[in-house]
């Protein structure tokens, strides 16, 4: 009985000891309440080993040195406790300074409170024990450790009532317990001295229970702070994908909220522990994998949404594998993402393919009137009339010509646009090629006053293999403009060899005006669609802004490019640089320039055509009387039909040389009517005498090589171009019955 108290006093110093290690050990400074509680500790640590001193003398000399120490522990134990209390608390900063600043008081109280006169010491059953002598420090010493602890009530009351976590709440009731614990100690030791009674060591034991309160404190606080452990717990549940755990025997551990409704399962009466009754595919597709997760596709047995599992393994310490997490990412709103664009392509295909109906129609029904008009004012230009109707109808003819080019940009912009262009591709003679774009522009070149030179590598090979019609277009465009867009000077196009292969040449098309040029800002919008500059300038210049856009989409269709240089008012240099497959090495050289070639859009030439016998066949009697007297203006005997029906009936009472046949036609189309006539004689059959000639105002793709491959010998566009007509003559009419002169009046 004698040593329990002093047993009891060392065994705090020890415990309270192993407390401040365990802080020092976690070596978590960053928190305030780690720092205070190590202060708290070591305090109490002292406060404990000091009585303990005190109470094994038996000298009370040396028990006034212990007593001296024990008070460092009081003092720094109450300071740091009044600390950590309004640490925690949370209170307002002004009353926390007022409340610690006052328990550091303490300080100088106990400099004068462990003076020898102010404690007597006397030996006693439970060791040395001491009373207060009466006077001023003691009275300041009680006041002062009632004052804390009175204000560490108030504190705790605070918080009691205004905290407004549940948490904080939680936290005040067990900083409370432990007050109450210190409390009551001090009564026994710091109160009954000053009554006179022997001083029982109460709060030097019950401070050590204060201290184990205020450990298990700080260990909630840590607890409900953020870190790894509680985290992934957080996440875990968090989480709005369904996760699964198994162990490594397959059998399932835990499973999220999210898991619980994905799986359509009812969580208390849950209990499936393998995977199959989930998720279809069997467990060893799942489970059975070398790498460290895979991902299976699966469909959830529940309810048939198709999902993907993300299967990773779980190892232990010694890289074994103790479990499995299983992701589960829900595909059934992809699914119907993925069935919703289906649609949609379906619709927009739809869509493209009444587009495409659409601009056929549109194109044959704008340029069957064309071909009236252009035809008709060509012909009313033959004729003989005043300066005045003639300056009209040469302006009708000019508008329709610049109607029909515009529509046909619109055309092929849209093809382009909807990826509908395709390349037409056969073998073409190089110096044809330079001589229709040689004639076309000079002429134009000329009428503006402007000089045009041509310069052309005479190495270039004889034949070529590409699309003519496209590559010619593209130069012609671009020489167009330079034309509009030149007032005065001149322009060139310079044709060069870039570099040239068994198989291939590349050409330089060089485009050189001394026109108003381009601003460099306006360069980069050059092939942009209807894209048009300096409008003021340009007032009256026709055009749709289309014809670059559409040059530029041709030469990438080709794999080549164009590069524009300009220097604003001064002029510009576009330049043209593509492949062209060889099928005749031999250069040029003589061909060109030599001969006297046909312009290819030009107007009609003198050709006449002597005894040859025609048919021409179209239900618009307009158009049939346009073919008629274009036909009858070259010399050609014409009969007309304005159906298949009558057609045949005329082609099984002459032979005709060729027969002009339009394609659509009600009741019977050209297609039929064609084929009939096949059937008349041998002279109509396929390879015949006859030739049969499909006129069509049909310029979308795979028309032409349709119409050939249902029969007939050749296609020709309407309204008509003059060149390729004429073509058609010397190709297919035996050259003694054609000459060349002045028109033949019929
Ligand atoms: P369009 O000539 O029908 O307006 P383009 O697409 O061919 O359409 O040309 C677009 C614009 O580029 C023209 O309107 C003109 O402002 C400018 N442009 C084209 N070529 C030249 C050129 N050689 N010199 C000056 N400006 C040009």
């Amino acid at each position: 009985m004698k040593y329990i108290v002093s047993q009891a006093l060392f065994a705090g110093f020890v415990l309270a000891s192993y407390f401040a290690i365990i802080i020092f050990r976690k070596k978590e400074w960053k928190y305030i309440e780690n720092r205070l509680f190590f202060v708290f500790c070591i305090s109490s640590a002292i406060w404990s080993l000091g009585f303990f001193g005190v109470f094994i003398q038996t000298v009370p000399d040396n028990a006034y040195a212990w007593r001296a120490v024990g008070m460092i522990g009081t003092f720094g134990y109450l300071i740091s406790a009044q600390m950590l209390i309004c640490y925690f608390s949370e209170i307002a900063k002004g009353y926390r300074y007022f409340f610690d600043g006052f328990s550091l008081l303490g300080v100088i109280i106990y400099f004068f409170n462990i003076q020898k006169e102010q404690v007597t010491y006397h030996p006693s059953s439970i060791g040395m024990t001491y009373s207060f002598n009466p006077g001023i420090w003691n009275n300041l010493y009680t006041a002062y450790t009632v004052i804390v602890a009175f204000n560490m009530l108030i504190v705790i009351i605070y918080m009691l009532r205004h905290s407004t976590t549940q948490r904080l709440k939680v936290l005040a009731k067990k900083l409370l317990l432990s007050e109450i614990v210190i409390m009551i100690g001090m009564i026994l030791d710091t109160i009954f001295p000053l009554i006179g009674l022997a001083a029982i060591p109460g709060s030097s034991i019950s401070q050590f229970l204060g201290l184990v309160v205020i450990y298990y404190t700080i260990i909630f606080v840590s607890h409900s702070r953020i870190n790894i452990s509680n985290m992934s717990e957080f996440i875990y549940y968090s989480l709005t994908v369904p996760v699964l755990v198994y162990d490594s025997k397959y059998k399932l551990q835990i499973l999220n909220d999210t898991a619980y409704s994905f799986l359509g399962v009812d969580k208390e009466n849950f209990d499936i522990t393998g995977i199959e009754p989930l998720f279809t595919p069997a467990r060893e597709n799942i489970f059975n994998f070398e790498q460290k997760s895979q991902n299976v596709d699966a469909v959830c047995c529940h309810n048939q949404l198709y999902c993907s599992l993300s299967v990773n393994k779980i190892y232990d310490a010694y890289n074994d594998i103790i479990g499995y997490i299983i992701i589960v990412t829900d595909l059934s709103e992809q699914m119907k993402t993925m069935k919703k664009l289906e649609t949609a392509m379906e619709e927009a295909e739809c869509a493209n393919k009444a587009k495409s109906t659409f601009l056929a129609n549109m194109s044959h029904e704008i340029r069957t009137p064309m071909n009236a008009i252009i035809g008709f004012s060509e012909l009313v230009l033959k004729e003989d009339i005043n300066d005045e109707t003639r300056k009209y109808v040469e302006d009708i003819k000019w508008s329709s010509h610049n109607l029909l080019a515009i529509i046909n940009d619109i055309l092929d912009i849209s093809k382009i646009e909807s990826g509908k262009m395709e390349l037409v591709l056969d073998s073409y003679s190089t110096v044809d090629f330079l001589n229709d774009i040689s004639l076309l522009i000079s002429q134009q070149a000329e009428k503006k006053g402007l000089t045009f030179n041509m310069k052309v590598d005479t190495a270039i090979p004889k034949v070529l293999y590409g699309d003519k019609v496209r590559l010619r277009s593209v130069v012609v465009n671009i020489l167009n403009n330079a034309v509009k867009y030149t007032q005065k000077g001149s322009v060139s196009l310079v044709i060069s060899i870039l570099k040239q292969t068994d198989e291939y040449v590349t050409l330089e098309f060089k485009v050189i005006d001394t026109g108003i040029g381009i601003r460099e800002k306006d360069i980069k919008k050059l092939f942009n669609s209807f894209e048009r500059f300096d409008q003021k300038i340009n007032y009256g210049i026709e055009g749709s802004g289309l014809g670059l856009a559409i040059s530029n989409s041709y030469v990438k269709l080709m794999g080549g490019s164009i590069a524009v240089n300009s220097v604003y008012k001064k002029g510009s240099t576009f330049t043209v640089t593509l492949d062209q497959k060889i099928i005749d090495f031999e250069p040029i050289e003589n061909d060109y320039n030599n001969k006297n070639y046909m312009s290819s859009t030009g107007g009609m030439s003198d050709m006449q055509i002597s005894d040859v016998e025609v048919l021409v066949t179209d239900d618009n009697a307009i158009n049939l009387r346009v073919a008629q007297n274009i036909l009858k203006h070259y010399g050609l005997i014409v009969d007309t039909a304005l159906s298949g029906k009558e057609a045949i009936e005329l082609c099984k009472k002459k032979d005709y040389a060729m027969v002009f046949m339009d394609r659509m036609m009600p009741e019977m189309d050209g297609i039929e009517a064609m084929n009939n006539i096949r059937t008349i004689s041998s002279h109509y059959a396929a390879g015949g005498n006859c030739k049969m000639i499909v006129l069509t105002a049909d310029v979308i793709k795979g028309t032409r090589e349709y119409l050939l491959e249902a029969g007939f010998d050749e296609y020709l566009g309407k309204p008509m171009v003059f060149s390729q007509l004429e073509r058609l003559f010397l190709r297919y009419i035996p050259a003694e019955k054609i000459s060349y002169g002045k028109a033949v009046e019929k």
